[in-house]
C-alpha cells in the first residue's frame, strides 16, 4: 500500500536533522518504534525510497518523522532537506523494527535515537516513563536531537554523553563498558539500542558480557 503525503511544515532541529512534518489524509495506525519506507514523489525519485521511523505518535493528526541529512551521499536523505512544503512524498511498506516491551534502557546514537522518540512520547502521555533512562552519545552539542524534550521527559534519567567535545553537564566519551556500569545498576531489565551497525555490535557485546538477558537492536546510520 502506498500513500502520498504533502509536508505541511518543515524544521531545523539541530544543523543537520530537520523535522518534517506531513498531512496524514490516510487513515493507518503504527505502533510507536515502526518505521515506512519514504521516497520523494519528483520524476526519477518516485523510486529511490529509504526507512524512517514515524516519531509522532499514531493519534496525532499528522505524521512527523525527523530526519539526518547525508549530503556526501547525495541520496534521498540530501533531496528530502531539499523540499518545501507543498511537495509530495510516498510513504509504503510500514514495519515494525523496534517495540517497548517494559522499562528498561534506551542507548541510542545520533540519528539512532528516532524510534525513541515515539516510544518516550507515548510512555509521557501514558504517565508510563517511570523506570526507563536513555543513555544517549552524540559527538558534539550541537549534534543532540530534542534535548529539551529528553531532559523534560526523563529528568535526571536523561544521560547524555559527547564523544568530541568536553562541556559541563556532560558525560564526555564513548558508551562502554564502564559507563554502562556506571549507570546502568540492575541487568535484569530491558534494553532498548539503535545506532550505526557498528555502534549497535559494541553494546550487543558488552551487554552480552554484562549478561543483560535480552536487547532490542536495530538500524545503523
Ligand atoms: C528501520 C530504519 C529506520 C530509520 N529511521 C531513520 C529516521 O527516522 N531518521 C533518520 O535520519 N534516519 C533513519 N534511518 C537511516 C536512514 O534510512 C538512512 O540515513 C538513509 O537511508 C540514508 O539515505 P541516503 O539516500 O541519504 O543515503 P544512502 O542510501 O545511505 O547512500 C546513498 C549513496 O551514497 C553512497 N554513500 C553511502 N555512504 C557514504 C559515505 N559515508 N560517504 C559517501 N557516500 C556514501 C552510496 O554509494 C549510496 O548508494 C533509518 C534506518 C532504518 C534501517
Amino acid at each position: 500500500m502506498q500513500y502520498k503525503v504533502k509536508i505541511l511544515m518543515m524544521e531545523q532541529e539541530t544543523h543537520d536533522v530537520k523535522r518534517f512534518i506531513l498531512e496524514k489524509s490516510e487513515v493507518f495506525s503504527f505502533v510507536p518504534g515502526h518505521a515506512m519506507m519514504l521516497a520523494i514523489n519528483k520524476p526519477g525519485m518516485e523510486k529511490q525510497s529509504q526507512p524512517f521511523t514515524m516519531t509522532s505518535l499514531n493519534d496525532a493528526r499528522v505524521l512527523e518523522f525527523t530526519i539526518k541529512r547525508y549530503p556526501e551521499h547525495k541520496g534521498v536523505t540530501d533531496k528530502l532537506h531539499q523540499l518545501n512544503p507543498g511537495d509530495e512524498l510516498i510513504l509504503s511498506d510500514m514495519f515494525g523494527t523496534i517495540r517497548y516491551r517494559r522499562p528498561g534502557i534506551f542507548i541510542a546514537a545520533g540519528a539512532g535515537v528516532t524510534p525513541f522518540i515515539a516510544i518516550l512520547r507515548q510512555l509521557a502521555k501514558d504517565n508510563k516513563l517511570e523506570g526507563n533512562t536513555l543513555l544517549f552519545s552524540n559527538k558534539e552539542h550541537k549534534d543532540i536531537i530534542l534535548e529539551r524534550e529528553f531532559k523534560n521527559m526523563l529528568k535526571e534519567r536523561c544521560i547524555l554523553t559527547l564523544t568530541r567535545e568536553e562541556r559541563e553537564g556532560y558525560e564526555y566519551g564513548r558508551i562502554d563498558e564502564n559507563f554502562i556500569k556506571k549507570h546502568v545498576m540492575d541487568f535484569n531489565q530491558e534494553f532498548y539500542i539503535c545506532g550505526p551497525d557498528s555502534f549497535v555490535a559494541s553494546m550487543r557485546e558488552i551487554l552480552q558480557k554484562l549478561k543483560a538477558p535480552s536487547s532490542e537492536i536495530i538500524f545503523e546510520k
